[in-house]
């Protein structure tokens, strides 16, 4: 049985298909993968319908079971969680509170505490009592990483964490994400533009243009490809 499994996902959105039939799957012990495109893809779209934000057609099947009709708030207690692209923080509120939201609909018996969360981004120790809105866009996307980690997801999507970042703080995350990998209870699902990053967080890539996925495989397989290079990496 897979851990994840979508076939033939469709979303709309009035007369845009913004997502027109996109099948993937992840297994039992696959860490990460990453689905990546450009602009206007159909990535975030994808990541609202699993995550019970916007309606969609097809088969999603989570550890073997449909998630057709769970709220997003359902979803979340069964362990499928996103951190969504723009963040969303509470700006008035500290460091501490935004991440103990997280925790909110998590399950009862959730296997991630706010030290675990601090020990993974230790910066975020110091800024515990800062409010939400002074945070540099780095530390930024680290509370809202470890928002959703409080949620004890079993797959967390995350949508293009390391957008806008400066190459420094996107090395440190790419480490960090690799340590939520390494755990081994947490699959990620990485949503990212930038082709080279999940080359090197994902084990295997799904490459979507235009609401479908036009190429997949092991991430070191299509690294080597000259197709991708010229298409995704603009070489
Ligand atoms: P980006 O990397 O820029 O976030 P993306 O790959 O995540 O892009 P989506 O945000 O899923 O792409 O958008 C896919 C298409 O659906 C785009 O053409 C977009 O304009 C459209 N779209 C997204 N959300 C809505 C909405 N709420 N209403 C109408 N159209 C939408």
């Amino acid at each position: 049985m897979r851990l994840f499994e979508v076939q033939d996902l469709q979303v709309k959105y009035g007369n845009i298909e913004a997502v027109k039939g996109i099948s993937l799957h992840i297994d039992q012990d696959e860490k990460c993968i990453a689905i990546v495109g450009p602009n206007g893809a159909g990535k975030s779209t994808f990541v609202n319908a699993v995550t019970g934000l916007v309606e969609w057609a097809g088969e999603v099947l989570f550890a073997g079971q449909s998630i057709r009709g769970l709220s997003n708030r359902r979803l979340v207690q069964t362990g499928l969680v996103q951190c969504p692209e723009r963040r969303y923080l509470f700006d008035f509120m500290s460091v501490k509170d935004n991440l103990l939201l997280g925790a909110y609909n998590a399950p009862k018996d959730g296997t991630v505490s706010i030290d675990q969360v601090f020990d993974l981004f230790p910066v975020l120790r110091d800024r515990v009592n800062q409010q939400a809105g002074t945070l540099s866009g780095g530390e930024a996307q680290m509370v809202a990483i470890g928002r959703a980690l409080m949620a004890s997801p079993k797959l967390l999507f995350l949508d293009e964490p390391t957008l806008g970042l400066a190459p420094i703080i996107r090395k440190n995350l790419i480490e960090a994400l690799k340590e939520i990998g390494e755990r081994g209870d947490i699959a990620v699902c990485l949503i990212e533009q930038n082709v080279k990053v999940s080359f090197e967080v994902a084990h295997r890539v799904y490459l979507m243009r235009e609401g479908r996925i036009v190429k997949s495989g092991l991430a070191e397989e299509l690294e080597a490809d000259s197709e991708i290079q010229k298409v995704f990496l603009g070489v």
